[in-house]
């Protein structure tokens, strides 16, 4: 059998934030309690006509700019016809002709490559009910009924598992960046159909794909496409590959397999045709440039920008990337004027451990970054060494009391009388050490500043008491 390769096409759904539904004026939020955020447009009662919300397909637009995607002049919305419990109306409203974006791509970060994934389109659409199965009854909630959904239908062009997943994270992170979506897959604001084929390494035709609907989380589409490329290598090594259908199957959470659930069915089961309750709508070049000017800078972005001008590690930036929140605290930290690097490090220790043992939010975080700065100043100045700006940080945090008052009330012994009196008693003390360090046991150095601080409990000036020392021994 000649090499195999494998080819991975990706739809993303993403459930986006709004205030109200896409097509209805329901609230769009997370809800405790079942059918409370459903009017009757989302349960499709007759008599009741939609109305499309602007601020998703601003949204969407702002999306479909992100990922260089061309923009139709009009766009419009079809139904998509099929029965099942979770869509009352026996239609979903999507787009299937003229989608709000067309032939984007988006570079992503492999690891030690980066590659360029082509976007097929992207569109806006309605999420359907959501179904709640018990033991001896299915319940349906209609609060999801409606919440506005982007998809994303990348072309066949990643060759792996961890591509495709590199892709999903940066497609989270930007929905976050964004702040198009929360992109939680947790909350199943996340959900993919992956395809997979594999084909000979040489030829240029593609072999036949197999869908999995519905994998809802990263770590899932990692095992469900490692699976599905065994399967159909290890069908073509035994000539076997014509068992291959286009099917669609589902992946099983406690085999780690996929398992058939139909047959493909196509477009035309579908009975696309133009939604005819809602209009054709115009997209001028103005709307376009209005909402193309709201585009934050992307994780990408900030990443070079981290490494080459703020001159962090890539490892460094990359942690720092990764949750928009530190990456916006990392940016106030520069801007309140600490060192960048300085900024990395308390940021990716005693800030992060701190926030993870305690489950709190960094934007919740006491010590905002112009906090952080009057400890990092102090011990700029060298009045106070770094642990005790440890300990004045974790002070701070713990009576919420801004860093500057206790360093003011903190009784740093700097007063060159009393620390030159305690080393001279030190030094008659330890005279073998003294000679010892004059033969050129140079690191005994340390053992004093030790013997200082010991004395004083740490809190002697750390440059005064080198500086005496020094002056002492060597002088
Ligand atoms: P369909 O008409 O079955 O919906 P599409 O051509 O619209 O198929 O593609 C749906 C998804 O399947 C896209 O994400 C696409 O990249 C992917 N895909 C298409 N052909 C293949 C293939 N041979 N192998 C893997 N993925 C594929
Ligand atoms: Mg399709």
């Amino acid at each position: 059998m000649n090499k195999q390769k494998a080819v991975i096409g990706l739809e993303m759904h993403c459930e986006m934030t709004s205030n109200s539904k896409v097509f209805s004026n329901a609230r769009n939020s997370y809800n405790e309690i079942a059918n409370d955020n459903v009017v009757a447009i989302d349960m499709g009662f007759p008599g009741t006509l939609p109305t499309l919300n602007k601020e998703c397909v601003r949204k969407a637009i702002l999306m479909s700019r992100v990922l260089n995607c061309e923009i139709p002049e009009y766009f419009y919305f079809d139904r998509k016809n099929y029965y099942y419990p979770d869509l009352p109306k026996g239609y979903q409203i999507t787009q299937m002709h003229n989608p709000i974006g067309i032939n984007g791509k988006v570079i992503i970060d492999c690891g030690d490559y980066e590659k360029e994934v082509f976007i097929h389109d992207i569109h806006l659409e309605e999420d359907s009910a959501s179904l709640d199965h018990y033991s001896d009854a299915t319940l349906i909630d209609y609060n999801r009924s409606g919440v506005p959904l982007l998809e994303l239908v990348t072309e066949p062009c990643l060759n792996s598992a961890d591509e495709a997943v590199a892709f999903l994270e940066e497609m989270r992170r930007i929905y976050q960046y964004c702040d198009v979506s929360e992109a939680d897959t947790k909350k199943g604001q996340i959900r993919c159909d992956v395809n997979v084929s594999i084909m000979d390494e040489e030829s240029n035709v593609l072999g036949t794909k197999v869908e999995i609907k519905n994998v809802n989380s990263f770590a899932n589409v990692k095992e469900t496409i490692n699976y599905e490329i065994k399967r159909q290598t290890e069908l073509k090594k035994i000539g076997r590959y014509n068992e291959v259908e286009q099917e669609t199957r589902r992946f099983d959470e406690e085999t780690g397999t996929t398992i058939r659930m139909r047959g493909k069915v196509d477009a035309i089961d579908y009975k696309y045709f133009v939604e005819p309750n809602l209009p054709k709508y115009k997209i001028t070049p103005e709307y376009i440039e209005s909402i193309e000017k709201d585009i934050p800078m992307l994780p990408r972005e900030r990443k070079l920008k981290y490494t080459k001008e703020y001159g962090l590690s890539m490892h460094d930036a990359n942690i720092i990337i990764k949750n928009k929140d530190y990456a916006d605290y990392f940016e106030e930290c520069i801007n309140v004027g600490i060192n960048p690097k300085i900024s990395s490090n308390w940021l990716m220790t005693n800030i992060v451990s701190y926030l993870r043992s305690n489950d709190i939010n960094i934007k919740e975080f006491y010590l905002k970054p112009m906090y952080l700065k009057q400890i990092i100043d102090k011990i700029d100045d060298n009045t106070i060494s770094s642990k005790q700006a440890k300990e004045i940080f974790n002070e701070s945090i713990e009576k919420n009391v801004e860093p500057k008052s206790l360093i003011s009330n903190n009784n740093q012994l700097s007063d060159k009388k009393v620390i030159e009196e305690i080393i001279i008693n030190i030094l008659n003390n330890n005279i073998k050490q003294i000679e010892e360090y004059k033969n050129g046991k140079t690191n005994l150095f340390d053992f004093f500043v030790g013997q200082v601080m010991k004395e004083t409990r740490g809190r002697a000036n750390p440059v005064i008491t080198k500086e005496i020392l020094k002056d002492k021994l060597d002088g």
